[in-house]
């Protein structure tokens, strides 16, 4: 039995999409790590947004949540970087957003916690609400809160609406980039 890989670490970016972008670690550095390994991993980190589908993941979601991701992803530094859109990555969004339904909201006798929403029937309709706050986010006010960590092989995005949070988490890109300069001033020659 292979061993099952460590719980999904929380992260601080903001919003469930940003997340999803997030799920592939130091992303801009020289080996970035897919945690999106598996239909059984996508399965657990649907879980962690509160979408677990009615019916398990299969490859081909798997394969679409990556194609998803990569394109948000794409989308989210072309609006940092006030570039165009490139055309497939708004192309993948919009089909991803053609799975949308619409939400329903379920009493508190079929959900124990209060009312909540009706969880998404396929991995699809998961992806396709992922999508929807993507897309309502990159077009509107929160487009002016988006920003990434100055850790450069990090450089997690995440919505940040006092403009004042310069890494990801204080307690590991901060932290690592602290002592990082110390040790740089600790070389330097007197
Ligand atoms: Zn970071």
């Amino acid at each position: 039995v292979a061993e099952r890989p460590p719980r999904w670490l929380p992260c601080e970016t903001g919003a469930s999409w940003l997340d999803l972008v997030a799920t592939v670690g130091r992303a801009y550095g020289p080996a970035p790590v897919d945690r999106l390994t598996d239909p059984a991993r996508l399965a657990d980190w649907l879980a962690t947004q509160d979408l677990t589908p009615r019916r398990a993941p299969t490859r081909a979601d798997l394969t679409r949540a990556r194609t998803l991701r990569e394109s948000l992803r794409t989308l989210a530094l072309a609006t940092r970087n006030d570039t165009p859109w490139p055309p497939d990555a708004l192309a993948t969004l919009n089909t991803a957003l053609a799975d949308d339904t619409h939400l329903t909201v379920i009493t508190p006798r079929q959900a124990p916690s209060g009312p909540a929403l009706r969880p998404p029937a396929t991995a699809r309709e998961a992806l396709a609400r992922l999508a929807r706050e993507a897309a309502v986010h990159l077009t509107g006010p929160a487009a002016g809160s988006l920003h990434q960590c100055a850790d450069e092989t990090c450089g997690m995005l995440y919505l940040d609406p006092t403009g004042r949070r310069r890494w990801c988490s204080a307690e590991i890109c901060g932290v690592r980039n602290r002592v990082r300069a110390h040790r740089r001033r600790a070389h330097e020659p007197e």
